[in-house]
């Protein structure tokens, strides 16, 4: 007798942010989940993206603030970095995380299994353990998950200084001096920790400008504090290869043969969908030449019943960019109405110091796309509670559409920079996602006294009055 493969409702491959959350999701309305993991749970932002580069960027803040601890009128001595115990912590905190996804599968009888998923014909998946022993699983429907892996450039092998995200979070001492291949948010979350431990830090980018997709205004203020922390920013500059000197370190050489000595090279230049594992022979989902599994608007693939989500498709690279696609999902395989994520308004955040955060179009973005707009900005240099914290750099910048009578009308933009700005974003999202106007935003009350404050000042610009200037 031919075994039959077990049949579960819904099967993941792939349990990153959008393959974990999907399938807890699922469970708690009561679907029968698979979820196929070849690597730990949590995927890329736990285990080697989000979370582990946040934990890197609080303890830089904790150096930051010791060093400038005398201008709060507490003296201490030079603050030594033992980077061995910021590893442990962190890693600590990954495994807690990770751990507690384990937990909570198990709780919803979520079935994990521990392996590579490959998917055929008719929606069955054939799971191969490490031991190499294979397991076949069907799913009504079936969700590839199978998330991104950093890309690399000609002449840039990793080992020894040369490292991608994957290997500088796994680094226990910090490097003297740091060249950080790529000035997108991952290589200046990089650049930002390490140049607030104490490393030389320089930044090699093709494009004319880091964190290219900015507003100017936002990305202008992140420029002049990086420059404050001696990052020395080379922009429209070719990496062309590298020398190593023996010595474990190596000497990179850019742009019309200039060179830079670097004891670790980052590189972060984006990172690729890994659909390399998935199978998918004798199935209708197609690849296209970037490597992305073509859906459509409800992430469904060409194959009935097969969808894809989180980095493996053509959408923003976030984590909760994939929660919101799992959900979007779960719910059309439970039959309930679903709405495509609207992607030009999902929120952003970059976790270097000073952060950034936004919501919709930036005002060159807005214009570009046919808006007539009106905008305003107020620095945070005039808010009390930045005044306390210390943290001066950074705005609020607020762009709105112009009304038939000039004054200003829908809020369709919202971009921040500065102290703790991504935890502020949330105000801004509603808005621009609830699409309100000024009037209307106007009318909320904000807390005194709050970074959140200038969000509400800004905001009350654009209705032609406001407190300060
Ligand atoms: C350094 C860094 C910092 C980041 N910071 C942020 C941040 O602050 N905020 C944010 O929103 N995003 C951040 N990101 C991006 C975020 O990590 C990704 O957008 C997110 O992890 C994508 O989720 P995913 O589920 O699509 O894929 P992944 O997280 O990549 O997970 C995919 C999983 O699928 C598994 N897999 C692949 N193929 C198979 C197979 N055939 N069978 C079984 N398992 C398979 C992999 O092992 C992996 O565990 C960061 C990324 C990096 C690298």
């Amino acid at each position: 007798m031919i075994p039959t493969a077990e049949q579960f409702d819904l099967v993941f491959i792939g349990a990153g942010p959008g393959g974990y959350s999907g399938a807890l999701y699922a469970a708690s309305a009561g679907v029968n989940v698979a979820l196929v993991e070849m690597d730990a749970l949590g995927g890329t932002c736990l285990n080697r993206g989000c979370i582990p580069a946040k934990a890197f960027l609080e303890t830089a803040a904790v150096h930051r603030h010791v060093q400038h601890a005398a201008d709060f009128g507490i003296e201490a001595s030079e603050p030594r970095v033992n980077f061995a115990v910021t590893q442990a912590r962190k890693q600590k905190i990954v495994d807690g995380l990770v751990g507690g996804i384990a937990a909570m599968c198990k709780a919803r009888k979520v079935t994990v299994f521990n392996g590579v998923g490959r998917l055929g014909a008719d929606h069955l998946v054939t799971v191969t353990a490490p031991d190499g022993t294979t397991t076949e699983i069907t799913g009504t429907n079936v969700v590839l998950s199978a998330g991104s892996v950093p890309r690399l450039i000609p002449n840039f092998e990793r080992g020894g200084p040369i490292m991608t995200s994957d290997e500088v979070l796994d680094l226990d001492y910090v490097p003297d001096r740091v060249v950080v291949v790529g000035g997108g948010a991952i290589g200046c979350e990089f650049a930002s920790t390490f140049a607030d431990l104490g490393s030389k830090v320089t930044i090699l980018e093709a494009l004319p400008k880091i964190l290219p997709g900015l507003d100017a205004d936002v990305a202008g203020v992140v420029v002049r504090s990086f420059k404050k922390k001696q990052v020395d920013i080379h922009t429209g500059v070719m990496v062309n290869g590298h020398t190593p000197n023996g010595a474990g370190g190596t000497t990179v050489h850019f742009g019309d043969g200039e060179n830079v000595d670097a004891d670790a090279v980052v590189i972060s230049v984006g990172r690729r969908p890994y659909a390399d594992l998935l199978g998918l022979d004798g199935t209708g989902v197609k690849v296209d030449e970037r490597g992305f599994v073509v859906v459509d608007e409800f992430c469904r693939t060409g194959e009935d019943g097969v969808y894809a989500i989180g980095d493996l498709i053509d959408t923003p690279q976030l984590a909760h960019v994939g929660y919101a696609e799992a959900i979007l999902v779960v719910k059309q395989t439970l039959g309930e109405e679903a709405m495509p994520v609207q992607y030009d308004r999902v929120p952003w955040a970059i976790y270097c110091h000073p952060e950034v955060a936004w919501a919709g179009p930036g005002e060159e973005e807005a214009k570009a796309a046919g808006h007539d707009v009106v905008v305003a900005k107020h620095p945070f240099k005039f808010n009390s509670r930045a005044q306390i914290l210390g943290e001066l750099d950074g705005l609020a910048k607020i762009i709105a559409e112009k009304r038939p009578d000039g004054r200003p009308g829908r809020i369709l933009g919202v971009h921040m920079v500065g102290p703790w700005v991504t935890e502020q974003l949330s105000g801004g999202y509603l808005a621009v996602n609830w699409e309100a106007t000024v009037d209307e935003v106007a009318e909320f009350i904000q807390p005194h006294p709050t970074l959140t404050e200038l969000f509400g000042e800004t905001v009350m610009t654009l209705t032609g009055r406001n407190f300060n200037g």
